[in-house]
């Protein structure tokens, strides 16, 4: 649909027209909030590829991250006391009020509160809320500042994925060139620049730039091109497994079994890291349509084939799974816990996941 500025209308009519989006705005919204309720309580997001609902309003419904947080805010409020769903209809409450809110209404107080915070602003709110709900004072503190870093002759290391189209100078035979030494340090970039080939630049030592020379040369006989971005991949493979074996520490004596604890079962520790290096720390749970979810933050391992039924933790059948995705395949399994007394699962994950894809 083409949308052009009304230029054409009178000054009544742009009012009355203006006015009517804006109402048909806040229906809209309520309308999504109540949705969100919904579709947050039965936990579609998950079966969709998504760790949280947070990651499916900003990558699927196309929300901003702020709006996103906000309605979804609302979306549990409105659980509990559904009045809320009128009240961003009529426009005596905004989205913003109701997220300052959120954390303070009760059954017994949200009447008295939701009307005192009617109408007014988000200052105004504020003060509301620090009338009825006094916070103690921050404590002072001092905090250092970073120094500015020393530019001690930094050397441009570039690794360079692709050559065709690339920004970056033909390199040396090595891939080293030493930038003058006056040159400000760069951040490091890490920038796609075709499917599956990326850039990565960054500025190293003179130390480092030794090790990898050293590198290239043991290596010769491997890498006869002494190709940067090859002995990269070498020494970061070795590292992740260095850091792996660190991380999941052989146990000589396995721990007791822990009930029903999910992805919480004896996983030898060489079967751990073998499967962490494979799925590269992320949740690797796929929805119908190949998305996978990627979630780095807070990855758990889970058995492909269920405990319960004589699972056997081997390379093939563990994978790793956020949080969210491991309790969701444990539930589509076992069944779904029931509601807490408020309405929520004991499961509900935060707003914002801690990272994405
Ligand atoms: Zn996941």
């Amino acid at each position: 649909m083409k949308i052009t500025i009304p230029s054409q209308l009178s000054d009544i009519e742009l009012v009355d027209t203006m006015k009517s989006f804006a109402g048909r705005e806040r229906q809209a919204t309520a309308h999504l909030v109540a949705h969100l309720a919904e579709f947050d309580r039965r936990r579609l997001y998950l079966g969709a590829g998504f760790s949280s609902l947070f990651m499916y309003c900003v990558r699927v419904l196309q929300l901003s991250e702020p709006e996103a947080y906000n309605r979804i805010e609302a979306a549990r409020v409105a659980r509990r006391l559904p009045v809320i769903l009128d009240k961003l209809a009529e426009g005596s409450l905004s989205m913003t009020t109701v997220r300052l809110l959120a954390s303070h209404l009760t059954v017994d107080n949200h009447e008295e509160l939701l009307a005192a915070a009617s109408g007014k602003s988000k200052r105004e709110v504020d003060e509301l809320l620090a009338r009825h709900f006094p916070q103690p004072d921050v404590a002072s503190s001092v905090r250092k500042l970073p120094a500015p870093r020393p530019m001690a002759s930094p050397v441009a290391v570039a690794t360079s994925a692709v050559t065709p189209g690339s920004p970056l100078p033909s390199p040396p035979p090595l891939g080293l060139a030493m930038a003058p030494p006056t040159a400000p340090p760069r951040p490091a970039v890490v920038k796609p620049l075709a499917p599956e080939r990326y850039e990565v630049r960054f500025t190293a030592g003179a130390e480092t730039c030794e090790k990898l020379r050293l590198a290239q040369d043991m290596l010769r006989h491997a890498v006869p091109t002494g190709d940067t971005a090859e002995i990269i991949d070498r020494a970061l493979t070795v590292l992740l497994e260095e850091l792996a074996k660190r991380k999941f520490a052989k146990t000589d004596r396995p721990r007791a079994s822990r009930g029903t604890a999910l992805g919480s079962r004896d996983v030898a520790a060489k079967v751990r890291r073998a499967v962490w290096i494979r799925d590269l720390g992320t949740c690797a749970y796929v929805a119908k349509d190949g998305r996978r979810c990627n979630t780095r933050a807070f990855v758990e391992f889970h058995h492909l084939d269920p405990y319960g039924v004589g699972g056997e933790a081997t390379v093939e059948t563990i994978e790793l799974r956020c949080r969210a995705h491991n309790n969701y395949e444990a539930e589509l399994f076992y069944g779904r816990p029931q509601p807490t007394r408020s309405g929520t699962s004991a499961l509900e994950p935060p707003i914002a996941a801690a990272d994405g894809p």
